[in-house]
């Protein structure tokens, strides 16, 4: 069953093509995994994903529904998508606890009651309930990237996106991370990842897409790509 569909997604800045007709579906459950260089589109698709931008032509569906249609409820369907940033974008004023509970609580209305439980719920999931109530500048940047993941987690998205969750980590930390990224790709989560980390690609990933200058050059299982040098 597929969850997202990008159909012909094409994308300027001015005289700039960034992205080429980019098609490409997510099924249900599935890790899709986009590698390729720098300034090549990736983050640019994510965000034509999470509607932060608008492509030039192309349709996106969700759940069989195009999200970037005219009339569309913008934040109706960022709800249902998690974005997980390179720089984690948590508020530095907020505890782990209240980052992850702004969701729930602004824009899904829980009762303050309830929607600490379910952050709590989802910082347990990252292996943070202990650090709940302590604020990001009390946190080494592989646990901020936790909560951010928590933060995502806490709106029940039908789907994870991550931009480069670990390039801005110190290498010893991008461990603990990917680690709890394993965890929700064995529990079902549907992912569409971003990242320059090939052994987590291929250990993880159900598919891989490979983009360069704008087009999908290459996509299909790992172990397809990978076994020819
Ligand atoms: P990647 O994520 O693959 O590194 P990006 O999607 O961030 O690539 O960027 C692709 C290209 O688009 C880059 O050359 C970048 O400078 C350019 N770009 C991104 N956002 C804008 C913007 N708002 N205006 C103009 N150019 C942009
Ligand atoms: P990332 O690489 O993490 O995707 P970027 O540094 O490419 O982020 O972009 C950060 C912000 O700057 C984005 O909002 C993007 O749209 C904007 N941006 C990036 N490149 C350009 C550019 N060449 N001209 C104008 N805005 C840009």
């Amino acid at each position: 069953k597929t969850i997202l569909r990008i159909e012909n997604l094409s994308k300027s800045y001015g005289h700039t093509t960034i992205l080429k007709d980019i098609t490409l579906d997510i099924n249900e459950g599935d890790t899709v995994v986009i590698i390729g260089p720098s300034g090549t589109g990736k983050s640019t698709m994510l965000r034509c994903i999470n509607l932060l931008t608008k492509p030039n032509s192309g349709r996106i569906f969700l759940d069989g529904k195009e999200i970037n249609a005219h009339g569309v409820d913008e934040n109706e369907v960022r709800k249902h998508i998690g974005m997980v940033f390179q720089d984690f974008l948590l508020f530095n004023h907020l505890t782990a606890l209240d980052n992850v509970m702004i969701g729930p609580l602004k824009v899904l209305k829980m009762d303050p009651a309830q929607a600490r439980l379910k952050a709590m719920f989802e910082l347990e999931r990252v292996g943070l309930k202990d650090k709940a109530n302590l604020y990001p500048g009390q946190l080494s940047g592989g646990q901020k990237q936790r909560v951010g993941i928590a933060r995502a987690l806490a709106m029940d998205p039908r789907i994870m996106l991550f931009d480069e969750p670990t390039s801005a980590l110190d290498p010893e930390l991008i461990g603990e991370v990917l680690e709890v990224m394993r965890k929700l790709a064995s529990e079902g989560m549907t992912m569409l990842v971003v990242t320059h980390e090939m052994g987590f690609a291929r250990e993880v990933a159900d598919k891989i897409v490979f983009m360069e200058s704008g087009v999908v050059v290459e996509e299909g299982p790992p172990d397809d790509l990978f076994q020819h040098p």
